[in-house]
């Protein structure tokens, strides 16, 4: 029996939890504790492909750019997210490699930098709305708007922000390397933070563009490219919950699409977290996918076995 083919989008709380400093120590510590369940999974007969978030890490890189800014020239916003994805690719590969030889099993591992091409058109290049990086008081704020022509936004009770577009992924650049690979029983780490955005030039040349792709609409795409049944989204909760966080809230453990759609709509998934999620989910379904599943890292498993989590199917 040809094996079945799982994409799993790790949470940027897999690589960084909240109240950690981000030591390497820390994230590692992280990484291989999500690098086991993954292990588990191809274990128990499984083909996998991993994508990944990269929130804190290209905040934090993007930080460093900056303190540094007199001694060394500060990187744009496209190669920070690409030192990220070298970054997480690194301890997840090797972390995975451990994983899988504890769990004896023999696979190669490999990570794929990753370009994902967005549409200069996109609307969210007049509207940035993608919070990142540090918190600054309002003389900062204003002095960066100015000679930086940056972006911010007040973050009440916290100060401002610097916010980037997050332009929707339209395909991977290198999606005949990841396919191909995977169809050779490598595992692939790829398109980590979402990818990192290009657009192409008059003559067809890839370009970088400040932004961040959300790595939840990135992940549909790479779970279609490699022909995946299964998209599983890995987070801190252990369920879809309509009235978040109120005291009626209500779980979901299975939803068709179509009514995805409609909760979306009402406004029970909120943008910048759960909503690109089940978006994300609604893509991978309506383009072929069998079924996805939002659920915690811990439950893994159990997850795509059916028995925990949220299943968004047809
Ligand atoms: P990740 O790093 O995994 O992408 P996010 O913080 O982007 O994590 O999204 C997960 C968070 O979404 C949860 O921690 C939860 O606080 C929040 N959330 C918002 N709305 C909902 C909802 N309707 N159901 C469940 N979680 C929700
Ligand atoms: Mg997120």
């Amino acid at each position: 029996m040809p094996e079945r083919t799982v994409a799993i989008a790790l949470g940027g709380n897999a690589i960084l939890q909240h109240r950690e400093r981000g030591t390497a120590e820390e994230q590692f510590a992280n990484v291989r504790k999500a690098a086991r369940h993954i292990a588990q999974i191809v274990s128990s007969g499984y083909t996998v492909i991993v994508t990944h978030g990269n929130g804190p890490q290209v905040g934090s890189i993007l930080l460093k750019n900056e303190l540094m800014e007199e001694t060394l020239p500060p990187m744009p916003l496209d190669i920070c997210g690409a030192e990220s994805q070298g970054m997480i690719g690194y301890m997840l590969q090797q972390s995975m490699q451990e994983a899988l030889r504890e769990a004896g099993v023999d696979r190669p591992v490999a990570t794929v930098l990753t370009q994902t091409l967005v549409d200069s058109n996109d609307p969210a290049f007049e509207n940035p709305e993608k919070p990142i990086g540090p918190f600054y008081d309002p003389v900062q704020a204003k002095r960066l708007q100015e000679e930086k022509g940056w972006r911010m936004v007040q973050i009440p009770g916290r100060g401002y922000r610097r916010v980037v577009p997050s332009p929707r992924p339209v395909a991977l650049v290198e999606e005949q390397a990841i396919a191909r690979l995977v169809s050779a029983g490598v595992i692939v780490i790829a398109a980590g933070g979402g990818g990192v955005p290009v657009v192409t030039d008059s003559r067809g040349v890839f370009r970088g563009v400040e932004g961040v792709v959300d790595k939840d609409h990135t992940a549909a795409i790479l779970a279609r490219i490699v022909g995946a049944e299964d998209l599983l989204i890995l987070t801190d909760v252990s369920r879809v919950t309509l009235n978040y966080g109120r005291p009626d809230q209500q779980e979901i453990s299975e939803m068709t699409v179509r009514e995805a759609r409609d909760h979306l709509a009402a406004g029970h998934f909120p943008p910048g977290s759960m909503g690109p999620k089940v978006e994300a989910a609604v893509r991978f379904i309506e383009n072929g996918g069998r079924r996805a599943t939002i659920a915690s890292l811990e439950e893994a498993t159990l997850a795509l076995a059916g028995r925990v989590g949220t299943r968004i199917t047809p």
